[in-house]
């Protein structure tokens, strides 16, 4: 089963209004393959999320980054799932490592999130990855998967799920996985949903690799038979991040 390759541009808490027009009108200016080839989703912060989303080619998606685990009411400083679909928003970012480990988001709540924002009918790309502690102890794959285990075990349709694999170590570091690194642990993934889930689930999920991902190793990474696309930070916010969505063909 053919999988499209996926790019998403984490922009994290990053930029101003005219930073994001600016972001936005390079994009919207590109020549890149059509949406039967590769889907893109931006990820603003929240509060730029219209104004991408307005601004933004109809070919491209948006993502919010994170959103609240249940019905929203009195959360002080949460957006809830209800209000991105209120926006047109289809996507979400959710369990990315930065919450995990800054916020302390343990893999029930993450896997909490992922059902809830599921059944609203959102999208969600669900981030999974190791410590470079837990890899240098030889754990990446147990970790790797009881964080996936935690989403399966609370949901049933993997259909609107795209799982970003992200080694902590690679986040924001420059240190980017080998091409055979990326490769080894997409298909180890793959296998466990195999055995775990389903045959037809492992064929057609979309695996994606981030943590330093730029225009200059995308190519080779994106060679990788179970590597279906990027999670972009750093990049997404400059013009090569185009490079890394040519990178699909
Ligand atoms: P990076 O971030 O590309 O800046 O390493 C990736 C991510 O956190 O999604």
């Amino acid at each position: 089963m053919a999988r499209k390759f996926f790019v998403g541009g984490n922009w994290k808490c990053n930029g101003t209004t005219e930073e994001v027009k600016k972001i936005v009108s390079t994009l919207n200016e590109a020549e890149v393959p059509s949406q039967d080839v590769v889907e893109v989703v931006i990820s603003p912060p929240f509060v730029f999320l219209p104004l991408v989303k307005s601004l933004l080619r109809p070919d491209f998606h948006v993502a919010a980054q994170n959103c609240w685990v249940k019905k929203g009411g009195a959360f002080t400083g949460e957006v809830s799932a209800e209000m991105l679909v209120n926006l047109g928003i289809p996507w979400v970012i959710l369990g990315h490592s930065e919450r995990r480990l800054l916020l302390g988001e343990s893999n029930e709540f993450v896997g909490d999130k992922v059902a809830y924002a599921l059944a609203q009918n959102l999208k969600v790309i669900a981030c999974v990855g190791e410590t470079l502690e837990q890899r240098e102890s030889g754990s990446t794959m147990e970790v790797v998967a009881a964080q996936t285990k935690s989403i399966s075990e609370r949901i049933s349709d993997w259909t609107n799920v795209v799982v970003a694999y992200e080694p902590v170590w690679a986040i924001g570091t420059g240190k980017v996985a080998t091409p055979a690194q990326a490769q080894e642990v997409h298909s180890v993934l793959r296998e466990w949903f195999h055995t775990n889930i389903s045959p037809e689930v492992a064929a057609s999920i979309r695996i994606i690799y981030g943590g330093s991902v730029n225009g200059a190793n995308c190519k080779e990474l994106a060679t990788q038979p179970d590597v279906d696309g990027f999670l972009v930070g750093g990049a997404s916010l400059k013009a090569e991040f185009v490079d890394i969505i040519k990178s699909a063909t």
